[in-house]
């Protein structure tokens, strides 16, 4: 089967139709009619075997995994989906595993009202890059950069979880464990498409987590010129053993949680918002004047993560 056999048969013609696409697949380049009321957000990552997953890893993930990476940058600006383009390089042409890989992409891409508009298919080492684009009303982005004093901390989901799976995954082959939660968190990340809108007019700065909490809540006070008072008592843990869940919270990696800011005033509203999201919340932390970020666990200084964090900053 050839480049254009497998885009035709897999790609061209699938997945929502939005009537602001004036041309998908097909032509030399797509054209869309971005709404003149909004902002365009713009994201691309790239996922390469062996770096971002695991050779063997089943098609149907990747095809999840390569869109969900790329709509948690547009969940952490507070952007709602619109149009991507999937760059495949393939080893090989087979079919059927194109077939799975599609599956898995248009699954996704299909909840979240994502039209497929265009692409490259190539022969090389497995690696998949997804461009997304999202929109946003004037202003209303989230950016890193937006942090103040005072503002609580908060993050979603379970941080950890995924790096738990990933360590299930490499300890017994990618094909096994499929029914546990933290495998299945790793191999099908979820977006937090829909909590990052909501988000929006509320918090202050926002980044997804992807390389583990001390790693991304640093980067968004950096950005932000700031500190905080972390304290996890109350974060939700992978149900791995306490000292090594907090540690896969801390440094793993893969989650794609959000972790965000908001100030005090607007917490009440925060709480209305968050009641029908399907992850937990949890407030972790506080923005300080300085601009060193001390982690605490019930009160007391966290010392391990101290050191591993220097190792960041
Ligand atoms: P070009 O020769 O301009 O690079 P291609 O032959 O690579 O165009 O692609 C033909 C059409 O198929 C284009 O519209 C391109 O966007 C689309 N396309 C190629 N690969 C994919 C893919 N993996 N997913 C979606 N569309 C694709
Ligand atoms: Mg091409």
């Amino acid at each position: 089967m050839d480049e254009f056999a497998l885009i035709e048969q897999f790609f061209t013609g699938r997945g929502v139709c939005r009537d602001d696409v004036l041309l998908g697949i097909g032509d030399d380049a797509a054209i869309t009619c971005p709404d003149n009321n909004f902002e365009l957000v713009i994201a691309t990552d790239t996922i390469c075997e062996g770096t971002h997953f695991l050779p063997g890893t089943p098609p149907q993930a990747l095809g999840h995994r390569c869109l969900a990476v790329n709509l948690s940058d547009l969940a952490a600006m507070g952007a709602e989906p619109l149009w991507c383009a999937l760059a495949l390089s393939l080893p090989k042409a087979e079919p059927d595993w194109v077939r799975q890989f599609a599956d898995g992409f248009f699954a996704i891409a299909d909840r979240f009202g994502m039209a497929l508009i265009g692409g490259d298919t190539v022969c090389g080492p497995l690696a998949v890059t997804v461009t997304v684009h999202g929109r946003v009303k004037p202003g209303q982005s989230i950016r890193r950069n937006g942090a103040q004093e005072g503002d609580s901390i908060y993050v979603t989901g379970v941080p950890g979880l995924a790096a738990a799976g990933l360590r299930v995954l490499t300890a017994s082959g990618v094909t096994a464990k499929a029914g546990v939660p933290s495998v299945q968190r790793f191999l099908y990340p979820e977006p937090r498409v829909l909590e990052g809108r909501a988000l929006s007019g509320l918090a202050t700065a926002m980044i997804d987590v992807s390389d583990g909490l001390i790693a991304d809540v640093s980067r968004l006070l950096e950005a932000s010129g700031l500190g905080a008072e972390m304290d996890l008592a109350s974060l939700p843990l992978a149900a791995v053993g306490t000292d090594d869940a907090l540690e896969l919270a801390l440094n793993g990696g893969d989650d794609y949680e959000l972790c965000f800011c908001v100030p005090p005033g607007n917490a009440a509203e925060l709480k209305l918002r968050i009641t029908d999201w399907s992850c937990p919340v949890t407030q972790i932390g506080t923005v300080q004047p300085s601009d060193d970020i001390v982690w605490f666990i019930d009160g007391q200084p966290c010392n391990t993560v101290a050191s591993q964090f220097k190792h960041f900053s």
